[in-house]
C-alpha cells in the first residue's frame, strides 16, 4: 500500500447511440501524492444525449484487509450501521435516512451501499442486486474467490443534483469536476444519466476500476484500464441475471452506449486508429469519447482472438504498473505474430457491428500458409462459422479460379433456407445475396497503419481472381455473424491456379 501513483482522469465515453454518438471527454492530471490516503485515481466517463459529457471515475489504491476503510468523508459507525439494519425490518423501504441528511436515501447490498436523491423506482432499488451480481464476474476474471473480496465494500453516489451531494459532503473537494462517473478509493460516483442502462453501466464501469485498484493496488496503461472497465460494464441485465462484457445485440439494449456506432463511423470516414496507436493511449488520451470505444474494441479483440487470448490473459496475470511497461510485455510477447494481428484486427472491426459474435470464429491467419501450387485445392468449409483459413497464400499477380458448390442452409427457422453458393435472394446482407460465398485475401502488414476494413471479395460459384497483392485466402459465407450460429452444412470450395 501506499505506493502512489497518481493520475486520474476523466473521460466522457458516452455516446448516444440511439440518437446519436456523441461525447466528449476531459481529463485532467492529478499530482499523486495530492490523493489523501495513498490512493490514486482512476476515472472513465462517458456522455449522453447530445451533449458532450465526460464521465470520469478514478481508481485507487484501496485499503487492505483490516484496515479502515480509505473514504474520504466519515463512515457511519457499526453501530448506526447496525441500527441501520435494525430499522430496516421495520421501515420496509429499507432505505430509511439512517445517517443521511434530509433529501438522500441509501440502499444496502452485500458489497455496496448506493446513496442517491433520485425517487427509489425499481431500477434504482436494483443497483446493489446488479452490482452484487458482477462480483463473482469480477472475481472469475480476475483470479480471485469469492472468499478474498468477502470485506470488500464501496458507497456508489448516484447523483441527480449533484450540488445537494456536494453541500452534503458527498463529494470530496480534492476530486476533479467530473462530468459522467468518477471512482476514487472505496466510493464512486454515478451522474444520472438518461437511461437505466446506462446508469447500471457507469456503475459497472466504475466498479470495475474499484475492483482491478483492489486486486492490483495499482492501475495499468490507459488502454488495458479503461478497456477492460468498458468491455465488463458492457452488459445484460434482465432483472434477475447480469452478464458481462457482451457485445450487445441491438442499439436499444445499450442506449446511451454507442461504442459500435462511433468505431464503424471512423472507419468510414479512414481516421480509425491502428491497434498500436491504442496500446499507446496515454493519461490524456481518455478526454475524447472515442478513446473509450477503441481501448473497448481492443480489449475484445484481444481478449477473444484464439492468437492473443492465452497472452492476454497472462497479461492480467502480471505486475500492473501505469506506465508502458506493460504494454511492451505484450508487444515482444506477440512481436512475431504482429504484421499478421494487424490484418487479423482489421478483419474484426469490418465484421463488428451489433450482434457481432466473435465465438463464430475470428480470422486467424496460419503462422505458415503454403504457397498455391498447380494442383487443384479443394476444402469444406463450415456454413456457420465466420472466415476460414485455406493455409494457401498466393503471389502478387496469381490468377486463381475459385469454384463453390454443396448445399447448405442459412437460417433453420420457421424452417430452413436450402442455398447454394450463389446465396439466396430472399434477403441481402451488406449488398450481396444472404449466403453467397465470399473471400478475403489476408496480408501480413510489416508497418503500422490505420485501422480500416478489409476488401471481402463476392465468389458465388465462380469467380476468376487476380491478387492485387500477395496474402492468404479466406473464406466465409455471406452473413452477419450473429447470425451464423442457425446455419447448417458445408460448402466446397475448389481453388486452381492458372
Ligand atoms: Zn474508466
Amino acid at each position: 500500500m501506499g505506493t502512489s501513483l497518481g493520475f486520474q482522469r476523466f473521460h466522457p465515453e458516452g455516446t448516444n447511440d440511439l440518437e446519436h454518438d456523441t461525447n466528449s471527454t476531459q481529463s485532467a492530471m492529478m499530482n499523486p501524492t495530492s490523493h489523501p490516503l495513498g490512493t490514486s485515481p482512476r476515472e472513465q466517463g462517458e456522455g449522453a444525449e447530445g451533449e458532450p459529457r465526460l464521465n470520469s471515475s478514478t481508481a485507487l489504491h484501496t485499503r487492505g484487509a483490516g484496515e479502515p476503510r480509505a473514504n474520504l468523508r466519515t463512515l457511519p459507525s457499526v453501530f448506526a450501521g447496525a441500527f441501520f439494519v435494525f430499522v430496516c425490518f421495520v421501515v420496509s423501504t429499507c432505505t430509511a435516512a439512517d445517517d443521511l441528511p434530509a433529501g438522500f436515501q441509501r440502499i444496502k447490498g452485500k458489497y455496496i451501499d448506493v446513496i442517491t436523491d433520485l425517487p427509489l423506482d425499481a431500477e434504482i432499488r436494483s443497483l446493489p442486486t446488479v452490482f452484487d451480481a458482477a462480483m463473482p464476474r469480477w472475481c472469475e476474471e480476475f483470479d480471485m474467490d469469492l472468499e478474498d473480496v468477502a470485506d470488500w465494500h464501496i458507497e456508489a453516489f448516484v447523483m441527480l443534483r449533484r450540488d445537494e451531494f456536494k453541500k452534503a459532503g458527498f463529494i470530496p473537494s480534492k476530486l476533479p469536476a467530473f462530468p459522467y462517473g468518477f471512482q476514487f478509493g472505496n466510493q464512486v460516483w454515478v451522474v444520472e444519466q438518461p437511461s437505466p442502462y446506462y446508469r447500471r453501466h457507469l456503475l459497472l464501469h466504475e466498479g470495475t476500476h474499484w475492483f482491478m485498484n483492489r486486486k492490483y493496488g495499482d492501475h495499468g496503461p490507459p488502454w488495458l484500464m479503461e478497456g477492460t472497465a468498458e468491455w465488463l460494464g458492457t452488459h445484460r441485465w434482465d432483472g434477475k441475471n447480469l452478464t458481462m462484457g457482451i457485445i450487445p445485440k441491438t442499439k436499444v439494449e445499450v442506449e446511451y452506449w454507442g461504442r459500435i456506432s462511433l468505431i464503424q463511423k471512423q472507419l468510414v470516414d479512414g481516421v480509425a486508429p491502428s491497434l498500436e496507436e491504442i496500446l499507446k493511449y496515454d493519461n490524456k488520451a481518455h478526454q475524447n469519447v472515442e478513446a473509450y470505444a477503441w481501448s473497448w474494441a481492443a480489449v475484445s479483440f484481444l481478449k477473444n482472438h484464439p492468437g492473443t487470448n492465452k497472452a492476454f490473459a497472462e497479461l492480467l496475470k502480471q505486475k500492473m504498473t501505469s506506465d508502458q511497461t506493460l504494454t511492451r510485455w505484450l508487444f515482444r510477447k506477440l512481436q512475431s505474430q504482429w504484421p499478421q494481428i494487424r490484418s487479423e484486427w482489421n478483419t474484426m472491426l469490418t465484421e463488428l457491428e451489433y450482434g457481432y459474435d466473435p465465438s463464430r470464429g475470428m480470422l486467424a491467419m496460419s503462422r505458415i500458409a503454403k504457397p498455391i501450387g498447380d494442383k487443384p485445392i479443394t476444402l469444406e468449409l463450415a456454413a456457420d462459422r465466420s472466415w476460414q483459413t485455406t493455409g494457401v497464400k498466393i503471389a502478387e499477380g496469381d490468377t486463381v479460379t475459385i469454384q463453390g458448390n454443396g448445399e447448405y442452409s442459412v437460417c433453420d427457422k420457421p424452417k430452413p433456407w436450402r442455398c447454394q453458393a450463389a446465396g439466396v435472394t430472399l434477403e441481402y446482407y451488406r449488398g450481396e445475396p444472404l449466403g453467397k460465398l465470399l473471400m478475403t485475401v489476408a496480408v501480413s502488414q510489416d508497418k503500422e497503419q490505420f485501422s480500416q476494413p478489409i476488401e471481402v471479395i463476392t465468389v458465388g460459384e465462380q469467380l476468376e481472381y487476380t491478387a492485387k497483392q500477395a496474402g492468404e485466402l479466406h473464406f466465409r459465407i455471406n452473413e452477419s455473424s450473429g447470425g451464423l450460429g442457425d446455419n447448417s452444412g458445408t460448402v466446397t470450395v475448389t481453388i486452381r491456379k492458372q
